[in-house]
């Protein structure tokens, strides 16, 4: 039986830090799907179809990431997708508090969902969708922190903003 795993998230916009977790994931897992949250409660910047199309091209060459996005309880899009492990990154302390409380109220809805953590990559542990909108809107570098293929589309969206 093949091992799927959802790798949820805003990826508002994708960044390195995710692409690290995707790969790495996708090393791992027979099928790995990215799950681009729809009701995360913050306002995001790019729309759904702009964030679905950013993780599609900068995932392009992994033949087994799919991106999609889900509503309502993870979970539930999990059993639906027939996966049984849930992905997430960590980067710092900072992070755990919150993925801890998340992981174990995820386990009493659904025991046979499993939450796997991956620990980030060292050279991207400060970095974060809303550091990139920062930093792109200040007018500052964004190499390295996004892949090239996406840096135009970021980089006026986010200065368009300012205007
Ligand atoms: P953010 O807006 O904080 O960048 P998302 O909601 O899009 O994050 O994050 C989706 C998942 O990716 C979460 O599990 C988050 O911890 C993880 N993640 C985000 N940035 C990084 C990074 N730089 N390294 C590793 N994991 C990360």
């Amino acid at each position: 039986m093949s091992k799927i795993a959802v790798y949820p998230g805003s990826f508002d916009p994708v960044t390195n830090g995710h692409l690290d977790i995707i790969t790495r994931a996708a090393g791992v897992f027979d099928q790995v799907i990215v799950g681009v949250l729809q009701n995360s409660g913050k306002q995001p910047l790019f729309n759904m179809d702009e964030r679905v199309q950013m993780l599609k091209n900068v995932t392009s060459n992994l033949p087994n990431v799919i991106i999609d996005c889900f509503d309502g309880l993870l979970v539930n899009y999990c059993d639906k997708q027939k996966a049984t492990v849930i992905i997430k990154g960590l980067r710092a302390v900072s992070d755990f508090e919150y993925e801890f409380q998340m992981a174990l109220m995820n386990y009493k809805l659904s025991p046979h969902i499993e939450t796997l953590f991956m620990m980030t990559n060292s050279k991207y542990s400060y970095l974060s969708s809303s550091m990139v909108k920062e930093i792109g809107r200040l007018g500052g570098s964004l190499d390295d922190l996004i892949p090239p293929s996406i840096m135009t589309q970021v980089f006026n969206k986010v200065n368009d903003l300012g205007r």
